[in-house]
C-alpha cells in the first residue's frame, strides 16, 4: 500500500508552464523576430548579487562542508535574530528559530505539524500551497476569498470569524502571491485577535517581506501578541537566490520549534552548511542589501506603474495596483473571448497569451474554476523593453472583446 499523500500532490502549474515555455519561446522568437515575454516567473531575472556569491565561495574555502547542525547553526540563528531585532522583533532566542530548505520546507513542516487539520486560507492562494503543501499534509484548505472593491482587496472578517472555530491554522501571506496585496497592521491585528480568540495557530508566509512599493510597509505577524504564529521567511526573493534553498521559520513557542527541528532533521538532515554560512553573512550585510535592493525595487515600481498605465484603459480604473510582491492578478472577465462550451477557460486564455508571445499563469492555478477568468502576471523576470512590447501585444491580440 503506497502512502496516499503522494497521490494527492502534483507538479505546480507554474513549473509546468515554465517547462512548456522553455521549448516554445525560442520558436516564437524565431518566427516573430521579437523577444518572448516571461511573465510567468516568480523569481528575479537579476543575478544573485556579488556579496552573496562571495560569501558562498568564502564559506566553501573555509571548509564548511561537514554535516550541518539540523535546525540551524547557532551563528545562522544569531544572524536571523539580529535581522529581526533590527526590525523591532525582540524577545526571541535561538530556540525560536529553525533553518529550512527554502520557505517551502518551512511551510511544509508547519502544515505537517497540523496534519489532517482544516486550514483557513485567503483566496486566491499560492498554487504550491494548494497543490502540494496542504494535500501532502492531508490538510483541507478552507478558502476565504479576498473581496475586490473600488480598486482595493478587502478581507471579509465575518467569513474569517465564521470559519476559524475548529480550524487548525490560518494561512496568511503578506505581501500576497498572486495579488500583491500588502496586509495592513490593522488587518493583521484583527486576524491575530480572532485566532487567539478561537485557539487557531497562524502560518505567516512572509516570503516577499522586502518587496513593497510607495507608502506600503510590510508588517510581520510576529509583532502581535501570542506564541501561536509561525512566521516563514526565505532568502530566495530578497537576494535573488532561489537556487540556494535557504529559509527560516520563527515561532515564539520553543517546544514547537523543537518538534519542527526533529522533523527537519528527519527529512533533510539539515540545510547545507556553506549555504547557512552564506546567509549568516548576507543577513548581517545591511548596507550591501540596501545597495542591491534599492534599484531593484525602483525598477519594479516603474514596471508596476507601466502595467497600470497600459492596462487600466482596457481593464478599467478599478484594476488592483499591487502594493507588494511582483504580481498582478488580473480579472479578464469580458475582456477575453469565452472558451467553447465545456472547454477549460484557463487553458484557452493561456493559449491566447502564448500565441502573443507572453507567458502568464492562469488564475485557476490559484483557486480552481472560481478564477477561470483571471491570470497572474509577474513583473520580476523580464526586461523593461520586453515588458512594454509585451503589454502592447496583450492589448492588441489578447484583450480583444
Ligand atoms: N511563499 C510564497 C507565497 C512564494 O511565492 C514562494 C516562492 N515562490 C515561497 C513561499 C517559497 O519560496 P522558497 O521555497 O524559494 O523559499
Amino acid at each position: 500500500m503506497l502512502n496516499p499523500a503522494f497521490g494527492r500532490i502534483g507538479l505546480s502549474p507554474i513549473v509546468e508552464i515554465s517547462e512548456r515555455v522553455r521549448d516554445l519561446a525560442p520558436r516564437w522568437e524565431a518566427t516573430s523576430g521579437e523577444p518572448f515575454a516571461h511573465l510567468q516567473r516568480g523569481e528575479l531575472a537579476d543575478d544573485t548579487p556579488a556579496f552573496v556569491r562571495r560569501a558562498t565561495v568564502a564559506a566553501l574555502e573555509a571548509g564548511l562542508t561537514r554535516y550541518p547542525k539540523s535546525g540551524g547553526e547557532p551563528w545562522f540563528k544569531d544572524a536571523v535574530l539580529a535581522k529581526l531585532a533590527a526590525r523591532g522583533l525582540t524577545g526571541l532566542g535561538r530556540e525560536h528559530v529553525l533553518c529550512t530548505s527554502g520557505g517551502q520546507e518551512g511551510l511544509q513542516l508547519v502544515f505537517n505539524l497540523f496534519a489532517g487539520g482544516r486550514v483557513v486560507a485567503f483566496a486566491p492562494t499560492w498554487s504550491c500551497v494548494l497543490d502540494n503543501i496542504a494535500p501532502y499534509a492531508a490538510c483541507a484548505l478552507d478558502p476565504v476569498p479576498l473581496v475586490a472593491r473600488d480598486g482595493r482587496l478587502d478581507i471579509d472578517f465575518a467569513q474569517v470569524a465564521a470559519k476559524l472555530p475548529g480550524a487548525a491554522l490560518l494561512y496568511v501571506n503578506t505581501p500576497h502571491n498572486p495579488t500583491g496585496k500588502v496586509f495592513s497592521r490593522e488587518e493583521l491585528a484583527r486576524l491575530n485577535e480572532l485566532c487567539l480568540e478561537h485557539g487557531v495557530s497562524i502560518v505567516s508566509d512572509e516570503a516577499y517581506e522586502d518587496f513593497v512599493y510607495g507608502e506600503a510597509r510590510h508588517v510581520s505577524l510576529l509583532e502581535f501578541p501570542g506564541d501561536h504564529v509561525f512566521a516563514v521567511f526565505t532568502c530566495s526573493k530578497t537576494y535573488a537566490a532561489t537556487g540556494f534553498r535557504l529559509g527560516y521559520t520563527v515561532c515564539r513557542n520553543a517546544e514547537l520549534i523543537h518538534r519542527l527541528t526533529l522533523g527537519e532533521y528527519t527529512q533533510t538532515g539539515g540545510v547545507v552548511t556553506f549555504i547557512q554560512k552564506t546567509f549568516a553573512e548576507a543577513l548581517r550585510a545591511d548596507a550591501e542589501r540596501e545597495t542591491w535592493l534599492r534599484p531593484v525595487l525602483a525598477k519594479f515600481a516603474r514596471r508596476r506603474d507601466l502595467i497600470v498605465a497600459k492596462l487600466a484603459p482596457v481593464l478599467g480604473p478599478d484594476l488592483y495596483r499591487p502594493e507588494g510582491a511582483f504580481y498582478f492578478f488580473l480579472d479578464l472577465r469580458g475582456k477575453v473571448p469565452a472558451a467553447a462550451a465545456g472547454a477549460d477557460q484557463g487553458a484557452f486564455t493561456l493559449q491566447r497569451f502564448l500565441d502573443a508571445g507572453v507567458a502568464i499563469i492562469p488564475g485557476t492555478a490559484f483557486g480552481g474554476p472560481a478564477y477561470a477568468h483571471h491570470v497572474r502576471l509577474s513583473f520580476s523576470g523580464c526586461g523593461d523593453d520586453g515588458l512594454e512590447a509585451a503589454l502592447a501585444r496583450v492589448v492588441a491580440r489578447v484583450l480583444t472583446v
